[in-house]
């Protein structure tokens, strides 16, 4: 894989950095990749080459590609220390084969930016957990207080990211952000289409892609930060994102932080529910990726609808269709089959006392049958 022709841009209302993607052992077509912030970002975004190593580095071993070329100046550090991530994705799947070698114009170290972090900010759980627990504990001027958020948007033309920045679709993240008096980052990118695998990007690649992403603002932050999926517990599951992988996808003037391992979900929620802005705004659903709404019906929204019941946050949770988890609604999950992992599993369990202790034994009543259910049912991992 080649990736050439990377440049800047500055037209109307946005920043654009443009890079071209070529293989060079296949006959795909030629991929014209972009990312684009709002312009009032242009001092602090620039076409960093190790972002474009990110960005293309799982998709070209994806692809068998024998390399992956980088027509700039990579770090070499990040050089080095990925391949402590790639031998993780190896073991968990053996199946990729040998990875790409890493090949650029020339290699050369950059001084940390003197600037304060950032963090990926998709109004999830865990996004919001993240960035409301540094709120808490950093005061504004630590240099690893985050002070700019980044929502991301997948977009194939670049340019109708202008039209939709002041549309539903940022408000949940320019919401809970200006509450903590952090500012709003949003990038479109067509990056998605560089592969367009929704289990590539769950299982392997989405932790080098947030980062690749909070690489373009390497100039003016110091640090990034990318939410935790799962809880320490849970450390050697093999997911895209994880404490085995992110932290090397760092230059020596980014550090990328996987942030969150340290609590439970129940806790994570706990968190973001004692934030009414948090609350209010998150956006966690399966069904609707646009971001606009959360339908109230998927398996996340019943998940995290149930985990607000068990804290006593629902009744007042502006973000989801009713106020209250019903036991019919519940069941739902077993109804509709919706649960094929254990990881899932656990998390309905670990609300059990929770909910028991708050007298909600008519859903801990449906969670013990559909656990029963699932953990005998076969193709549940
Ligand atoms: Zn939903």
């Amino acid at each position: 894989m080649l990736i050439s022709e990377i440049c800047m841009d500055e037209s109307g209302e946005l920043v654009r950095v443009d890079a071209k993607v070529s293989y060079e052992d296949n006959d795909r077509p030629t991929f014209q990749l972009f990312v684009e912030t709002d312009a009032a970002f242009r001092l602090l975004f620039w076409p960093d080459p190790n972002a474009l190593l990110l960005a293309g580095l799982l998709p070209a071993w994806r692809a068998k590609e024998q390399r992956i070329y980088v027509d700039g100046v990579l770090c070499p550090m990040l050089v080095r220390d990925i391949f402590a991530a790639l031998r993780v994705l190896h073991y968990w799947y053996p199946e990729l084969g040998p990875p790409p070698s890493i090949e650029a114009f020339d290699f050369r170290v950059n001084k940390p930016s003197q600037g304060s972090a950032v963090s990926l900010l998709s109004c999830g759980v865990d996004s919001l957990a993240t960035l409301r627990q540094n709120k808490l504990v950093l005061p504004a001027d630590h240099p690893l207080s985050i002070s700019a958020a980044i929502p991301v948007i997948f977009a194939e033309v670049p340019g109708t990211g202008a039209k939709q920045y002041d549309s539903s679709r940022l408000r949940p993240a320019r919401n809970a952000a200006s509450d903590l008096g952090v500012d709003l980052a949003p990038l479109w990118t067509n990056l998605w289409w560089l592969v367009d695998d929704g289990y590539f990007f769950d299982q392997k690649w989405h932790g080098a892609l947030w980062a690749s992403l909070a690489h373009l603002f390497s100039k003016g932050y110091s640090t990034a930060y990318i939410g935790a999926s799962f809880d320490g517990k849970y450390l050697m599951k093999a997911w895209g994102s994880s404490p085995l992988l992110d932290p090397y996808y760092s230059s020596a003037h980014l550090r990328i932080q996987h942030h969150g391992s340290g609590m439970s979900r129940l806790e994570k929620t706990s968190l973001v529910a004692d934030w009414p802005e948090g609350l209010n705004n998150l956006r966690v659903c399966q069904r609707d990726s646009s971001g606009y709404t959360n339908c109230g019906t998927c398996e996340k929204c019943i998940r995290v609808m149930t985990t607000l019941v068990a804290l006593d946050k629902l009744a007042t949770c502006e973000a989801f269709p009713v106020r209250d988890m019903s036991p019919d609604l519940l069941s739902s999950i077993r109804k509709w089959d919706m649960i094929n992992n254990r990881y899932v599993l656990n998390w309905y369990r670990e609300l059990i006392p929770s909910l028991s202790a708050c007298g909600r034994n008519d859903l801990v009543d449906v969670i013990k049958d559909f656990i029963c259910y699932f953990e005998t049912k076969e193709g549940v991992d």
